[in-house]
């Protein structure tokens, strides 16, 4: 039945969790422990700026300890609120599960505008709310271990960590206390990307699954198809990249803050992001058509459309003209429960949040790994592969002689059959397994079961199921 008024942000996620749960058979009252989030620190702290006192807020929502440490990002907006953070942090739960990495859900935010801020003043007031968090074990590598989000990134991870560190001096696994740090303070290649990369991972796994593609009315491959992406911040931008130069997508348009640009044959998204980056905004860029209003298109025709920005974009407001047959959430909770009735009502296929951004907690998750294992991913194996690799390729080359004329091999095979895998190719190549096997899990039951009918609800069965299981391994 369609809601009568528009769910707030933690009601939607709430309400996709019902739907999961009402095709389930859990033991009464396991299915409200699940749903319900555990706890909601509110914190208000000062810091001395521009020769007076600012108070700000903040907040960090643990959503479920079924695993720990909890897992999740810290947002920095203007709009945060105990809703969204909330809602954020159930997403990461069932995210997780589903994408198998060993945590529970968390979510963090703080009321702010960074662009207001110089950078000394975010750090110092980065520094001050990540003490308020780890003096409470709300930032620990065994209990809660943040991430970027909206408005943050590597530079506010390595002042978190270094806070911590200040704060636990002779804790030996300081550094994973927080993931998506740069690559010098404990990070891991491919980390910034892997969202943006698990978006693409997740589109080329669905495109291997033609009865799939089928229901979206769409057929072929994902080369050649028309895609609309809105925003390109950190995941839009990686997203749409990795698609057009790599799988030959072709983005028609960008949709961002201050409007949208359009272009049939075809957006340069490099170039997009640079001139964003240097005007502060899309209008004015050269060769592409400018529309003011953005919103309206979302709703412009197109194989794919990909928010990548804010929860909320499609609602019952605008949800019966979106013309996509396809949708990917690469943005948390782009799609309003409201929302998600009327498009699968007129068949749109969604592949949902909690598995097309999983890309990023996946990195993560290589990244805590990392840390706790203070070892480079093949530092130990790479030379030793190589070295086998080498002895295959002499085999070959004396064969080569032997044969004469009428068999050789390619340098390039050569060249790369030589190479062991480095920390990136095994970051991808993690990711990339991972992306399969969710959709897998999903895909499963959506075939299977009579009374699951879209992606998402699968989704969250998958992971729900997970969860329970875990409770009662616990006793629960
Ligand atoms: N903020 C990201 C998300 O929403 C990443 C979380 C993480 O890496 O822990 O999934």
């Amino acid at each position: 039945m369609e809601a009568l008024r528009e769910p707030s942000f933690r009601e939607s996620v709430d309400l996709m969790f019902n739907r999961a749960v009402s095709v389930m058979d859990l033991p009464p009252g396991l299915e409200e422990k699940i749903r319900v989030c555990n706890a909601t620190y509110t914190v208000r702290f000062g810091v001395r700026l521009r020769g007076r006192i600012q108070t700000f807020t903040g907040y960090r929502s643990v959503h479920s300890e079924h695993m720990e440490p909890v897992k999740g990002g810290i947002r920095y907006a203007i709009s945060v609120n105990q809703d969204e953070v909330e809602a954020l942090a159930a997403l990461m739960t069932y995210k997780c599960a589903l994408v198998e990495t060993p945590f529970g859900g968390s979510k963090g935010g703080l009321c702010i505008d960074p662009r207001e801020y110089d950078e000394h003043e975010l750090e110092l007031i980065t520094r001050r709310f990540a003490y308020e968090l780890a003096k409470r074990d709300l930032i620990n590598p065994a209990q809660n271990v943040p991430a970027p989000d909206m408005g943050t990134g590597e530079r506010e991870m390595a002042w978190i960590a270094d806070q911590y560190r200040r704060m636990n001096t002779t804790d030996i696994n300081a550094n994973a206390c927080v993931t998506g740090k740069p690559i010098h303070a404990g990070g891991i290649q491919g980390r910034v990307e892997a969202t943006g990369r698990g978006v693409q991972y997740a589109l080329r796994e669905f495109f291997r699954h033609p009865e799939d593609v089928a229901e979206s009315g769409l057929g072929g491959k994902l080369d050649g198809k028309r895609a609309v992406v809105q925003g390109l911040g950190n995941v839009g931008y990686h997203a749409a990249r990795f698609l057009s130069e790599e799988d030959g997508v072709i983005v028609t348009a960008i949709v961002e803050r201050d409007g949208a640009l359009i272009d049939d044959n075809g957006l340069d998204v490099e170039a997009v992001r640079n001139w964003i980056a240097s005007h502060g905004g899309v209008k004015g860029y050269p060769g592409a058509s400018y529309v003011a209003n953005g919103s309206v298109v979302l709703e412009k025709e197109c194989d794919i459309l990909i928010p990548a920005a804010l929860e909320g974009v499609i609602s019952m407001n605008n949800a019966e003209r979106i013309a996509a047959p396809l949708i990917i959430e690469a943005a948390n909770g782009p799609i309003t429960a409201g929302a998600d009735e009327i498009l699968r009502r007129k068949g749109t296929v969604i592949i949902p949040d909690l598995y097309a951004n999983a890309g990023g907690v996946t990195v993560s998750y290589f990244e805590w790994v990392k840390n706790l294992n203070h070892i480079r991913f093949g530092r130990m194996q790479r030379r030793q592969e190589e070295a086998r690799h080498q002895l295959l390729v002499d085999e070959l080359e004396r064969l080569d002689r032997y044969l004469g004329d009428s068999w050789s091999m390619t340098p390039r095979f050569k060249e790369r059959y030589l190479r062991g895998a480095d920390e990136l190719e095994l970051v991808r190549s993690g990711l990339d397994d991972t992306m399969r096997a969710a959709y897998q899990s999903m895909h499963e039951i959506w075939r299977e079961r009579d009374d699951i009918t879209d992606l998402r609800t699968a989704a969250y069965v998958v992971a729900i199921q997970r969860v329970a299981l875990s409770y009662r391994a616990k006793g629960l």
